[in-house]
């Protein structure tokens, strides 16, 4: 087994004092720190996404420039590129990131699975790449693209688990029914708290027949 850690979109238009801040949002940056303080070092992937919209134009309709924005298609203007309003909040700490996942360039990009890194890369050519089975998420917003990543992790064949206490939503109601909708699609929703730390998580208990070289050569090869 390998576990991914997706932490979704904790930006500063995305908290509060942003173009499209959500209630919380900036509490739930510093648990997501204090959480990979101490189980960062648990998961072999931890990825982090930001919305990256081109400026000066309504990314395909996602930005409302000519009417007022509905919440739930249309958008106020946020996260456009290189602004700060884009940047992680200063309360995430992005030292445990192993891929930075940009999304939303020209379009509406509610999942992760929609960007790529760097390097062109997608999420699921991450996951490939370093056999990720098991896939944990975390971040905002709970009702948009949290729940659009989780659904999407399920569809490529991921065991996913949302950290219900490590999630921020636009609204409570729609918020309340994304964690019933994914847990009804076969989504764990548990609570951080519940979960072992980064040393017990490095046993090699989960050992299958035929895996003989647990031994030698565990170390991760980054
Ligand atoms: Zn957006």
């Amino acid at each position: 087994m390998s576990r991914a850690l997706f932490i979704i979109d904790v930006q500063n238009d995305f908290t509060e004092g942003g173009a499209l801040g959500v209630e919380g949002g900036a509490a739930t940056a510093a648990r997501i720190s204090e959480y990979l303080a101490e189980h960062g070092a648990g998961y072999d992937l931890v990825v982090a996404s930001r919305d990256w919209h081109n400026p000066d134009e309504h990314n395909d309709g996602h930005f409302a420039t000519e009417s007022e924005p509905d919440y739930i298609t249309t958008w106020p203007v946020h996260c456009v590129a290189g602004t700060p309003g884009a940047e992680y909040h200063p309360a995430l700490d992005t030292s445990h990131v192993d891929a930075h996942i940009r999304k939303g360039q020209g379009i509406a990009a509610y999942s992760i699975f929609e960007g790529t890194d760097d390097a062109g890369d997608t999420i699921a050519d991450l996951l490939t790449r370093h056999g990720i089975t098991d896939i944990d998420l975390v971040g905002i917003a709970t009702d948009y693209c949290v729940r659009a990543s989780a659904l999407d992790a399920l569809e490529h064949g991921q065991h996913v688990r949302v950290l219900r206490d490590l999630v921020a939503g636009v609204d409570e109601t729609t918020s309340d029914a994304a964690i019933a909708e994914l847990g009804h699609a076969g989504v764990a929703i548990v609570d951080s708290g519940a979960l072992p730390a980064a040393t017990i998580v490095a046993s090699p208990e989960s050992g299958e027949p035929g895996d003989a070289d647990a031994d030698t050569s565990a170390g991760m090869s980054a």
